[in-house]
């Protein structure tokens, strides 16, 4: 997506404040997970995972800390939280580590956010599944289909510039 087509940066962090961060970069998408990992992560139905380039990510106060676990792509996924309040602000996958999956309910703002698609809808509740387009039993076998729904869906930030 053209930057310039979105209000940035975009700011964020954990729920007491220790870890912020900044976006600079379009996100490419929004996405739930309704993976086993992500319930017990968030204690709740699903995430909100919105990926953004690796170069527009950046933390910019705190030191989170990582958990570790071997994917379903046999390759390690790094999740990082604060380690005073415990909030999960991002993730790094090994198997697409040119991105950052911000959990997209830490953004300061984040109201405007609404997913294109879903994804691990074999492990979820039923009565969580969203009314979306895009739906996927397992991981999103490639991202082109998510990145131009979410770019069609015109779905950003307000701006208030
Ligand atoms: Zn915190
Ligand atoms: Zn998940």
């Amino acid at each position: 997506m053209d930057d310039a087509a979105f209000p940035l940066p975009l700011d964020g962090g954990c729920r007491c404040g220790a870890v912020r961060y900044r976006i600079t970069a379009a996100p490419t998408f929004v996405f739930a997970c309704h993976c086993t990992d992500c319930r017990q992560l968030t204690a709740s139905a699903f995430s909100v995972g919105m990926p953004v380039p690796k170069e527009g990510f950046a933390v910019i106060a705190g030191e989170p800390r990582s958990w570790t676990k071997i994917a379903d792509s046999g390759l390690p996924s790094h999740q990082y939280w604060c380690g005073a309040c415990h909030g999960w602000t991002h993730t790094v996958a090994e198997h697409s580590p040119q991105a950052v999956i911000v959990r997209a309910s830490t953004l300061d703002d984040h109201g405007w956010v609404r997913p294109v698609g879903q994804i691990f809808l074999r492990s979820g509740y039923p009565w969580a599944r969203l009314p979306l387009p895009l739906n996927y039993d397992t991981e999103f076998e490639d991202t082109v289909a998510l990145e131009a729904a979410f770019a069609a869906s015109g779905v950003r930030p307000v701006s208030t510039s």
